[in-house]
């Protein structure tokens, strides 16, 4: 059976020709970072193909120091992929803008800067 998706009638949500543009860049934004994400991956010197294993110990570092930085940067926008897909499915359950923790609408200047913010500022000082 379907779960529907009881949505909170208190709440005011954001109007279609609002969200519609939201939508978009988010969606366009979640594109990129897997691009991103998909190019790093093939730029870490651990998964060359044409790696030498009998490096000097210069090169090495080199290595360790090219795999490093690309794992930090897949993380990085692993996370942020993760922050962008939340945003764009409470999007889709007509969510977007209230804080996932306490319910209340999220300043839309916030919204404007961060429109991947499901926090408001108030729960995004208080989680960290
Ligand atoms: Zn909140």
């Amino acid at each position: 059976m379907k779960k529907r998706i009881k949505l909170n009638k208190d709440a005011v949500s954001f109007p279609m020709f609002l969200l519609k543009p939201v939508k978009f860049f988010l969606e366009k934004r979640i594109e990129k970072l897997k691009k991103n994400k998909n190019s790093l991956v093939g730029g870490d010197p651990f998964k060359d193909e044409n790696r030498v294993l009998n490096n000097s110990l210069e090169e090495d570092v080199d290595e360790q120091l090219g795999h490093f930085e690309s794992q930090v940067k897949v993380k990085f926008l692993t996370k942020q992929m993760v922050q962008f897909r939340k945003a764009l499915s409470r999007l889709k359950i007509g969510k977007y803008g209230v804080c996932e923790e306490c319910g209340k609408m999220i300043d839309t200047d916030r919204l404007a800067i961060k429109p991947e913010a499901t926090l408001c500022v108030k729960c995004e000082k208080a989680r960290f």
